[in-house]
């Protein structure tokens, strides 16, 4: 059958949405040579954004350098002066796009110690996503070319803690709370604390949504070019631990 439904998707809607990202990608290049090169170095033992977009496992390694020096106070503040700045006004190559929670205490380049034009971050409450995040993630992994996805929750979390606990909330934080109720919902089940089980049930939940999330995601996972993973930031220690 000449036109069933993947096919037609195939040849219809996925040019269409890759020209349209790449027209957004052009217009802040126009006049430039192509994607600027990395000129201000990395941080110690850490391989160029074009190896680490090329490598998704390296990239995970990246980060998980970056943390631990962080942990043990040995950040190095990387790429975070003005030759960097004028670097990236030219384009941009994050290595990893980090799915995670608006909290003031997770900021994302302090916590991974990386600098301007490593990450690609989307930060909702509870890390919460819908289209306009899904969006974002996919011109990230199509346009930019970063490859590694990383769903970041973290100890404590308000949102979490509301969705476990509140039977109630005003204005539109209901968005976020319904959300997370699922994950809320299975965590009752499981001992321990109640909060901290769902926000690591609700991390999980969220990455096996986004390794489903077609058209784009789900084929880059099924390709095997797209790693998507979990991980929870503890608040007390400032240390990001991988979920299995
Ligand atoms: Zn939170």
């Amino acid at each position: 059958m000449a036109f069933s439904i993947a096919s037609v998707r195939r040849t219809c809607v996925r040019p269409l949405i890759f020209l349209g990202l790449i027209g957004l990608l052009c217009l802040p290049l126009a006049g430039q040579p192509g994607r600027a090169a990395d000129q201000t170095p990395p941080p110690p033992h850490q391989p160029s954004n074009e190896a680490l977009q090329a490598d998704p496992a390296a990239a995970l390694k990246a980060l998980v350098d970056g943390n631990a020096r962080f942990v043990a106070g040995k950040t190095v503040h990387p790429r975070q002066d003005i030759e960097r700045i004028k670097e990236t006004a030219k384009g941009q190559k994050p290595f990893a796009i980090i799915v995670g929670c608006s909290d003031s205490r997770v900021p994302n380049e302090i916590i991974f110690d990386q600098g301007l034009g490593d990450l690609f971050i989307v930060r909702t409450a509870g890390q919460v996503s819908t289209y306009a995040s899904w969006g974002s993630m996919e011109f990230a992994e199509e346009v930019l070319g970063a490859h590694l996805i990383v769903v970041l929750g973290h100890t404590k979390c308000g949102a979490v803690k509301a969705a476990v606990e509140l039977p109630k909330v005003p204005g539109h934080i209901v968005t976020l709370i319904n959300e997370i109720k699922p994950a809320a919902q299975r965590a009752k089940s499981m001992p321990g604390d109640p909060v901290e089980n769902a926000v690591r049930e609700n991390v999980r939940m969220q990455v096996e949504k986004l390794k489903g999330l077609e058209p784009v995601l789900a084929e880059r996972v099924r390709d095997g070019k797209l790693k998507i993973v979990g991980a929870v930031y503890d608040l007390e220690t400032g240390k990001v631990n991988l979920i299995e």
